[in-house]
C-alpha cells in the first residue's frame, strides 16, 4: 500500500471516531432534558395532589362551620318558640328549624362525601410518594451515569483529536492532507475507500481496469472516477 495512504487511513480512523464522539456528546443534552424534566413532572404532579388534599381539607372545614351557624340559629329558634304566646309565629319559627335541618342533613351528606374523597386523596399521595422516591432516585443516578458519560466522551475525545493532530502532522505531503480533509468534509466521512472487483466501496461505482490497475500498483494516489474518493 502506499505510504501516503496508510498514514491517511489512520488519520481517517482518528477522524471517524472524533465524529461518533461528537455524535454522542451531541444527545446528551437532550437526554439531560428528558430526565429533568421527568424529575419536574413527577414533582409537580406530587404537589398537585397535595394541593387537592388541603383543599378538600378547607372545604370541609367550610361545611362544618355552615351547619354550625346552622345548628347556633335553630338553637335560638326554639328558644323564640318557647317564648312566644302566638301560635302561627311558633309555627313560621318551626318551619325554619325544619328546613335548617335539612339543610344540616344536606352539608353532613356533602361532608362524607368529602371525607371519603380525603381518604382517596391520602392514599393516593402516600402512594405516589413512595413510588416518587424509588422514581427520582433512579432519576438522580441517570443524571449522574449521563454526567459520568459525558466526562468519558469529553477526555476520549481530547485524547482522539491529539492522536488526529499526531497523524495528520506525520503525513509528509499536507496538501495532500488538506485534499483529504476535504473529501471527508464533503462526504461526510470515508474520504479513502477500498476498491473491490473492480468497485469504489464509497460510491459503489465500477472504474475502469486501468484505474483500478493503477490503484493496484500504489505508485501514486489514485482518486475514484466517479466520487473522488482515494483509492486503495
Ligand atoms: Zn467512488
Amino acid at each position: 500500500m502506499l505510504a501516503e495512504i496508510e498514514q491517511l487511513l489512520v488519520v481517517q480512523d482518528h477522524d471517524t471516531n472524533i465524529k461518533a464522539l461528537q455524535n454522542e456528546l451531541q444527545t446528551l443534552p437532550f437526554e439531560q432534558n428528558r430526565l429533568e424534566k421527568a424529575i419536574q413532572d413527577r414533582t409537580a404532579a406530587l404537589d398537585r395532589d397535595r394541593q387537592r388534599a388541603k383543599e378538600i381539607e378547607v372545604e370541609r372545614k367550610k361545611l362544618e362551620l355552615d351547619a354550625s351557624t346552622r345548628r347556633d340559629q335553630i338553637a335560638k329558634y326554639k328558644t323564640q318558640q318557647f317564648q312566644t304566646r302566638k301560635n302561627d309565629e311558633f309555627q313560621a319559627l318551626g318551619n325554619e328549624i325544619a328546613r335548617l335541618e335539612k339543610e344540616i342533613s344536606q352539608i353532613e351528606d356533602h361532608e362524607i362525601d368529602l371525607m371519603e374523597q380525603a381518604e382517596n386523596t391520602g392514599r393516593e399521595i402516600q402512594r405516589a410518594e413512595s413510588d416518587f422516591k424509588v422514581e427520582q432516585a433512579q432519576l438522580q443516578q441517570q443524571l449522574v451515569a449521563l454526567k459520568q458519560k459525558g466526562e468519558l466522551l469529553t477526555t476520549t475525545l481530547e485524547e482522539t483529536k491529539a492522536a488526529r493532530q499526531k497523524a495528520g502532522a506525520a503525513v509528509a505531503d499536507q496538501e495532500l492532507l488538506g485534499r483529504y480533509e476535504r473529501i471527508f468534509q464533503s462526504k461526510g466521512g470515508s474520504a479513502v475507500v477500498p476498491i473491490e472487483h473492480e468497485v469504489c466501496m464509497g460510491c459503489h461505482m465500477k472504474n475502469t481496469t486501468t484505474n483500478v490497475h493503477r490503484a493496484k500498483l500504489a505508485r501514486e494516489v489514485v482518486y475514484c472516477e466517479h466520487c473522488g474518493r482515494m483509492l486503495y
